[in-house]
């Protein structure tokens, strides 16, 4: 496994990796604090048949709050570990400094499937994931690369990026990866104390019960209401819960083909963010 922490590192390692032109590279770009929803996108990446690049970047500019960033947590040796046993081919490594040599001067704007929810929530957060994003997609130069569905409007939003700047790259989402009782994996989990532990499957639990309601034919803001009652009676502040179409994140009052119901959803100052179809079929069936 290589490991690249300067431009003319990666450069060399990626000679080195993509060294016949049989050879294609997946990559597979994080924040680190690497947990097995992490791991499920290198798998991804594996099983196309493909090198895999992991990038580990906490990218200050997606950051709203200093606080948020000054926490994040950082565990570098035990990523390069689960790295290596994962059969990753290249880490990259960069530094605040190469990523931004001219600090902000250059970021994309984006509207569509970034409007709204976390767009919302998190000012300018989404034009500093498109904008890493593409300098990581940039650098590397992948066939592929692997985002999650855990973060559904991120998904959506990359993949509208690529598509309206035309680059040459697939985008693939990976299936949210969970705990035994449906909370979904993320970094920020090891911040609930462990009565909010307890509590936190309830997000992805009033999810999918209010999709199982929707695809029964249930009305919309009743269910929708239900949800988010549920939630706020088991101590949750509920941002938003929401149904809307899969690909612009646009409410909707009934479900379509390709639906969402997503969900963010406070249990003290931890954030929980999740998602879930709505089989859209399912109700046309029944109808
Ligand atoms: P992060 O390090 O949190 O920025 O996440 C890096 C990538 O991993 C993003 O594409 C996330 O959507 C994805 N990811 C995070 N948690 C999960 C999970 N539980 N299952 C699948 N993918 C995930």
């Amino acid at each position: 496994m290589f490991i690249a922490r300067t431009l003319q590192d990666l450069s060399n390692a990626l000679r080195m990796v993509a060294n016949d032109p049989s050879t294609t590279l997946g990559l597979v770009p994080t924040m680190g604090a690497l947990h097995a929803g992490h791991l499920s996108l290198l798998q991804a990446a594996r099983r196309h048949g493909h090198r895999v690049a992991v990038s580990i970047f906490v990218n200050p500019t997606q950051f709203n709050d200093v606080d948020d960033l000054a926490r994040y947590p950082r565990s570098e040796d035990a990523d390069l570990a689960l790295l290596r046993d994962a059969g990753c081919d290249l880490v990259w490594l960069p530094s605040v400094g190469t990523m931004y040599p001219d600090m902000v001067d250059t970021r994309i704007e984006i509207g569509g499937a970034a409007l709204g929810w976390e767009g919302d929530a998190r000012p300018g957060h989404f034009s500093a994931v498109a904008t890493i994003v593409t300098k990581l997609l940039n650098q590397i130069r992948p066939v592929r690369a692997y985002f999650g569905e855990k973060d559904w409007q991120q998904l959506q939003v990359i993949r509208s990026v690529v598509a309206e700047l035309f680059i040459p790259v697939a985008i693939e989402g990976v299936a949210t990866m969970r705990d035994m009782d449906g909370l979904a994996l993320s970094s920020r989990n090891r911040f609930l104390d462990a009565e909010q532990r307890r509590r936190a499957p309830a997000v992805y639990r009033c999810l999918v019960r209010a999709a199982r309601a929707l695809a029964e034919g249930d009305a919309v803001p009743a269910v929708l209401d239900t949800a988010r009652e549920d939630l706020l009676l088991r101590g949750f502040d509920v941002d938003y819960l929401a149904l809307v179409d899969g690909r612009r994140l646009r409410t909707i009052a009934r479900p379509v083909s390709g639906a969402r119901l997503i969900a963010a959803a406070r249990l003290g100052d931890v954030r929980l963010l999740d998602n879930t179809p709505v089989d859209a079929d399912l109700t046309s069936r029944m109808a």
